[in-house]
């Protein structure tokens, strides 16, 4: 973990933190909010750090326990994810069963939920009963994207940190001066704001596959060379076996694609992300600021479907469709 970068992207709530723990202020339950890639993972770490390491200037970052916590493997830290798509009940009271058996001692003991919005109702509420009666030495951390879907019960019962979007261009500069193509970095850094994450998804390589398909499915939108639906299922089957996560990562692409024909058409270039593309295609840019608005509308109600159990194939056939003109 990259603490000054940390530090230099979050001042705001490590100066929070930090002064929290001094004074003794610290909450019982957290909720880390904030788009994705702003470091609410990275200080949930370091705030475990802070609570379970015993050397001077807490967290040290070089004993065992701060080691442990950034191993994942210290026993006071625990890391709840969610399985399926979903935190269970039985995931929470696991965690409550294990707290009532250990008798009290000194030691803190912190647990963190990822995707703390994925809580179904009867977890949520298992939870709710925990947080009304906190225990002196347990914190917890809850982590979220979606603040507005996280239940107000839960929201009321702890102190909500939001972390701020790191500055695009300077994320743009980072990105550019590790090797990666201009293009590409500009598209993903406005899926995520973190760098490593950026990075790792690039290397996963499928992150790239989508963005070809994203151009050419662009560039006959335009064109009108090719139907949007022959092109999807001659370059696009591949999404039909992927994960819901990166289904929603390419309809993210291409509403950034469609947002691209907007800036362009109002002449606000230094905002278009796909800028090989775009530049290469102007005199096919014929449609109306009004037209594309409503195109992005559409594929924004298909983003939201696809939270739903559906048929990915026949979602496609519809959707592409609509793209076709
Ligand atoms: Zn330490």
């Amino acid at each position: 973990m990259n603490i000054e970068k940390l530090k230099q992207d979050q001042k705001a709530v490590v100066r929070l933190l930090e002064n929290s723990y001094k004074k003794g202020r610290l909450v019982h339950a957290y909720i880390f909010e904030g788009p994705r890639g702003t470091s609410k993972e990275e200080m949930a770490l370091y705030l475990a750090m802070m609570l379970v390491c015993k050397q001077e200037g807490k967290p040290c970052m070089h004993c065992q326990d701060c080691h442990r916590v950034l191993n994942n493997s210290h026993p006071n830290v625990v890391i709840i994810s969610p399985e399926d798509e979903m935190i269970r009940k039985e995931q929470i009271e696991q965690l409550l069963y294990n707290y009532s058996l250990t008798s009290i001692e000194d030691n803190n003991r912190v647990y963190i939920i990822k995707e703390a919005d994925l809580l179904n109702q009867s977890a949520a509420n298992a939870l709710l009963k925990f947080l009304e009666e906190p225990q002196e030495n347990i914190y917890g951390i809850l982590i979220t994207e979606n603040i507005n879907k996280v239940l107000s019960t839960i929201k009321s019962r702890s102190q909500i940190v939001s972390f701020q979007k790191i500055d695009y261009e300077e994320i743009i500069r980072r990105l550019i001066n590790r090797g990666i193509d201009e293009e590409v970095g500009r598209i993903l850094a406005h899926i995520t704001s973190n760098e490593e994450e950026i990075v790792s998804l690039i290397n996963e390589g499928v992150v790239l596959d989508i963005i070809d398909l994203v151009k050419e499915l662009g560039v006959n939108f335009l064109t009108g060379n090719k139907s949007p639906l022959v092109s999807f299922f001659e370059k696009g089957k591949f999404l039909l076996t992927e994960t819901k996560k990166l289904n929603s990562l390419f309809i993210d692409i291409l509403i950034i694609f469609m947002t691209d024909l907007l800036y362009y058409k109002i002449s606000n270039y230094q905002n278009i992300c796909f800028m090989k593309t775009i530049f290469e295609y102007p005199k096919y840019i014929t449609l109306s600021v009004e037209e594309i608005s409503k195109y992005i509308e559409e594929l924004l109600s298909y983003r939201n479907r696809l939270e739903y159990n559906i048929n990915l194939e026949l979602f496609y056939t519809e959707m592409m469709l609509v793209l076709a003109r």
